[in-house]
């Protein structure tokens, strides 16, 4: 019996919200993406081993760690934002 078991790193874009990023700031697009590590089975993603969210400024390209309330809450403001404008 031959298993081939491994992981794999993923990015997905969640949300694009405009604010003053913190570093450089300017106002500008911030993407808020989710970063998780699944667990392979023969290169099939099988279940997440660990999630992490971080903000990327399209400015300064810097990047910073969220919380996961954080990125929640980025995803709800943008979609409030939406229905407002
Ligand atoms: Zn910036």
């Amino acid at each position: 019996m031959f298993l081939l078991f491994g992981t794999k790193l993923g990015e997905t874009l969640l949300v694009v919200v405009s604010f003053i990023c913190e570093r450089c700031g300017t106002r500008a697009p911030q993407r808020v993406f989710k970063r998780s590590t699944k667990v392979t089975l023969f290169f099939i993603p099988l279940f997440s081993l660990s999630s992490s969210y971080f903000v990327e400024c399209s400015n300064c390209a810097a990047a910073t760690a969220l919380t996961r309330e954080q990125a929640t809450h980025g995803v709800e403001w943008a979609a409030r934002e939406r229905q407002a404008g």
